[in-house]
């Protein structure tokens, strides 16, 4: 038996990042480099405006960076799946 698959279907399929994208106000950010530096999976940068941004689709949600932003500057939207 063979599972029946839309391949151009499943290529449209966005990632989490695309569906539960970690947002970043940059009027907040300062740059201080607080997220950055406690990131468990090391994907935030700053660029060069000194304003921080997501290099990398590997969030893991854990809420480190929005918990201890002291701008308040980074809101998650949680996946169903990790609320
Ligand atoms: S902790 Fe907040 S203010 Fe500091 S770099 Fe990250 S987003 Fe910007
Ligand atoms: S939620 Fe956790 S893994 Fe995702 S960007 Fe923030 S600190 Fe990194």
């Amino acid at each position: 038996m063979s599972a029946n698959i839309d391949r151009e279907k499943c290529n449209e399929r966005k990632t989490y990042a695309e569906i539960w994208p970690v947002e970043i106000d940059r009027e907040k950010c300062d740059g201080c480099g607080v997220c950055v530096e406690i990131c468990p999976m090391d994907i935030l940068r700053l660029d060069e405006n000194g304003k921080v941004y997501v290099k990398y689709d590997e969030c893991w949600y854990c809420g480190c960076c929005e918990l201890e932003c002291p701008r308040k500057a980074i809101k998650l939207r949680l996946p169903y799946l990790v609320r």
